[in-house]
């Protein structure tokens, strides 16, 4: 098995540099800044404001865009699904 990317998820900040975040936890919506460590360049991690879970920002990202990443998984499947059965006709593949 390897890895396989089906998109990537991006987030334009806002004049203020705030990106539209969800915490995985608590679903609350906030907006924050994506801050990283200078000497690892590593992404700090983000707080919710409302809950405090603390986590990595892809999360709240990925929250924040789970019906638009949702969707790239899942036409990516049907893509692989349809290649891999397409030619046959006993097989009718729907969404
Ligand atoms: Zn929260």
């Amino acid at each position: 098995m390897s890895d396989v990317t089906v998109g990537q998820i991006t987030s334009t900040p806002d004049s203020d540099g705030n990106h539209r975040l969800k915490c995985p936890k608590c679903h609350a919506e906030f907006l924050a800044h994506i801050t990283s460590n200078d000497d690892t360049q590593q992404a700090n991690n983000t707080v919710c404001e409302a809950c405090g879970y603390s986590g990595k920002p892809v999360e709240f990202l990925y929250q924040a865009n789970k019906e638009v990443a949702d969707k790239m998984v899942g036409d990516y499947a049907m893509n692989e699904l349809k290649k891999a059965f397409g030619g046959n006709k006993h097989i009718n593949i729907k969404l």
